[in-house]
């Protein structure tokens, strides 16, 4: 279900790892942001987009994962955007001629059955200098960063307030970085200055996975997030609410997630 969290703006929140699907409203159709993840949850999606006769004049995907990438049929024929980077980075996921099979191995069991794989990362790169998506509705700005994956993206709905963040800012979810990339602590760190940069013109922020949080968690997860990554850098053990004994329940693995990070910093240090 689609719920409205400011004006032009709504949410689908996905039963996998509470993944938030966005939709805007413009005057000729919608923007569908990282349009979700099960076929079952896209094709609610589109069934509520048409039965309130409105169509998907564009998508975008936030960065080159799988679980932002996917599509379905019945979401139409739009453009489907990311940024350059991240088209690349899809395009050479996919020249691999085992990418089905192996992207399908990498599924969650409970829903791989589920996962759409057909139309996943057919995403057009639009050009590094571009400043806002190209889909004729309101102003959505590209903040692209390095953090987390090669050309992440945040959008910023200028007239609605809302940051939607990609995969940063979670409050479920830890700091991922982005551990193949050439500065994983730095180009995090980075991205939420980047973010930061534009936190006096949000109210609402959407993190890639779990709940939508107002101007005041903007701000707190940008510092939480920052004090996690410093507490990486300078091996001081982040003490941090979504790990260890505090994590909430049925998110326990998060705390499996920051072990291997750290393991794999320490592997990249040792080379
Ligand atoms: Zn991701």
């Amino acid at each position: 279900m689609l719920r409205q969290i400011a004006e032009g703006v709504l949410v689908h929140v996905s039963e996998f790892i509470e993944s938030n699907a966005v939709v805007v409203q413009g005057g000729s159709g919608v923007l569908l942001v990282d349009a979700g993840v099960t076929g079952t949850e896209m094709a609610a999606i589109a069934n509520e987009l048409s039965e309130s006769g409105q169509t998907v004049v564009a998508g975008f995907s936030t960065h080159p994962h799988w679980d932002h990438l996917l599509w379905l049929p019945e979401l139409g024929a739009a453009p489907r955007y990311g940024t350059e980077l991240c088209a690349a980075s899809v395009r050479e996921q996919k020249s691999d001629p085992d990418w089905r099979a192996r992207e399908a191995e990498e599924l969650p069991p409970e829903i791989a059955d589920d996962v759409p794989l057909d139309l996943l990362g057919d995403v057009v790169g639009l050009p590094a200098d571009t400043s806002q998506i190209p889909w004729g509705g309101a102003r959505v700005r590209i903040i692209e960063h390095q953090a987390h994956a090669p050309g992440h993206a945040a959008l910023l709905i200028e007239d609605g307030r809302v940051l939607v963040a990609g995969d940063m800012l979670s409050d479920v979810l830890i700091p991922m970085l982005d551990l193949a990339g050439a500065d994983p602590i730095g180009d995090y760190l980075a991205g939420l200055d980047r973010l930061e940069g534009v936190a006096g013109a949000v109210d609402a922020v959407v993190p890639g996975h779990g709940s939508v949080g107002d101007a005041d968690d903007l701000r707190t997860r940008i510092e939480r997030d920052r004090a996690y990554v410093r507490a990486l850098r300078d091996g001081t053990g982040p003490d941090d609410p979504r790990i260890g004994p505090l994590a909430r329940a049925g998110w326990e693995w998060v705390t499996d997630v920051h072990e291997g990070q750290l393991q794999g910093l320490a592997r990249r240090t040792a080379h």
